[in-house]
């Protein structure tokens, strides 16, 4: 079977998006074409940045292949399917664009696993995806589309009805063998994702070694995908860092949830040319094991703190056994060897802002850097929307939209444009 994978073109004029802008690997898509060619199949795989296409291209390229099957992600890379942005008038209109010409379209992204009739709707696609795509993608491709009510996590429209086959899918994840991309794809992935040591020098690239993570924050939208957490076997890993490496690359970002110390990647990572960024909890890294961190290149760590009191982490269901004190002492412990070391805090009611500055001029004074604290937003896939407003419907998108605009004139200063509404933003998506 021939098949299309497409990162389309992004924008993000008036949207909330709080990911990073700059384009990285869809890894989403990667993990999909290996399992894909493995099985024999043919793939044409586009990123609107990374190939330099803009939508329309991108779609002429597409049905030039005459694909069988087009598979078009709806967030940027599963780095940011926890933050995604909400509207989804980009992967609509790379969708209008290549109209009939791309065989059975099929969507895959944060959106349509928690909400798979409204994405098949705005989307207007014949089937969405529930949860991480890869497997489910390579069942589709098995014979799947022919009987699409046998293969489970996807929605579909059967006459006038709209069918869910079942829960999101999550894939076994330990066995992903190595992903490769083109040559083309990393000499233009410039951009160093999280680092701000010093300007960037060689390619950047994005990499996976564990998928998930074993805790469940209030605050963080992994209920539908990546959530249970897994250990991706270490070769694979490794053979696909030197790939990257062969190729140039000089800077990974571990896309992992929960970055967690694994003494034998950082031994083999401390034994390869390439510095490396992470996202972690700093209170499950021993003194040690965060010198070894250093020492294997690590020259990015981002750290959820959240809270400053034991009572605030408690109300996000941190599940942290460290006091606020320790943290610190950690924080300023990981910056002697890795030289950018950030402390998370998001806007818990009843912090103290007094005790918030304090806390983040000890820190800045070691060199660590802990931003302004912001709310966030309610995502359908995160235990804070349930806590609201019970489990997701129909207009789920649209309801945490518009909760997170109402807070929005209190912080104004941390996005340059105004936010539109949700359905200003999607005015070419047909609603569901
Ligand atoms: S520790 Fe991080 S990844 Fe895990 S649930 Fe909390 S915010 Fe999400």
């Amino acid at each position: 079977m021939r098949i299309a994978l497409v990162n389309p073109t992004w924008s993000f004029e008036n949207s909330i998006y709080f990911g990073c802008r700059s384009p990285h690997l869809p890894i989403e898509l990667g993990a999909c074409k290996v399992l894909l060619e493995r099985a024999g199949h043919a793939v044409l795989m586009l990123d609107g940045a990374l190939d330099g296409l803009s939508l329309t291209a991108l779609a002429e390229r597409v049905a030039e292949f005459a694909p069988d099957m087009t598979v078009v992600t709806t967030a940027p890379t599963y780095l940011f399917w926890r933050c995604a942005q909400p509207e989804l008038r980009v992967p609509r209109a790379f969708l209008d664009a290549l109209g009939d010409r791309g065989g059975r379209t099929v969507a895959v992204g944060p959106h349509g696993s928690v909400t798979p009739e409204t994405t098949l709707a705005k989307l207007a696609c014949d089937i969405v995806v529930r949860g991480e795509c890869e497997e489910v993608v390579t069942r589709l491709a098995e014979g799947g589309l022919a009987r699409l009510d046998a293969v489970p996590a996807v929605a579909f429209r059967d006459r006038a009805e709209t069918v869910v086959t079942g829960g999101p899918a999550a894939t076994s994840f330990v066995d992903l063998p190595a992903l490769s991309w083109p040559d083309a794809w990393v000499a233009r992935h410039a951009h160093h994702h999280h680092r701000f040591d010093r300007a960037p020098e060689g390619p950047g690239a994005e990499v996976e070694a564990s998928r998930g993570c074993p805790y469940s924050c209030t605050f963080c939208a992994k209920i539908d995908f990546r959530d249970k957490y897994r250990r991706r076997a270490l070769p694979n890993v490794l053979e696909e860092v030197d790939r990257l490496i062969a190729q140039g690359v000089t800077y990974l970002y571990f896309i992992d949830e929960i970055f967690l110390p694994q003494k034998p990647l950082l031994e083999a990572l401390a034994a390869r040319q390439v510095e490396f960024g992470v996202q972690t909890r700093i209170d499950l890294w021993k003194p040690d094991m965060l010198d070894l961190l250093g020492a294997a290149g690590c020259v990015s760590i981002e750290a959820g703190v959240e809270s400053l009191t034991e009572a605030g982490r408690a109300l996000l269901d941190k599940n942290c056994r460290a006091s606020t004190d320790d943290l610190a002492e950690r924080l300023i412990h990981a910056r002697r060897s890795v030289p950018f070391v950030q402390a998370n805090l998001i806007k818990v009611a009843g912090d103290d802002p007094a005790l918030v500055a304090a806390w983040r001029d000890r820190l800045r004074a070691a060199g660590v850097w802990a931003n302004d604290p912001v709310p966030l937003y309610p995502y359908p896939s995160s235990p804070d929307y349930r806590r609201l407003w019970g489990e997701p419907d129909g207009e789920a998108w649209e309801r945490a939209h518009a909760h997170y605009l109402g807070q929005f004139d209190r912080f104004s200063d941390i996005q340059e444009e105004r936010p539109a509404p949700l359905r200003e933003l999607e005015a070419a998506c047909c609603p569901a």
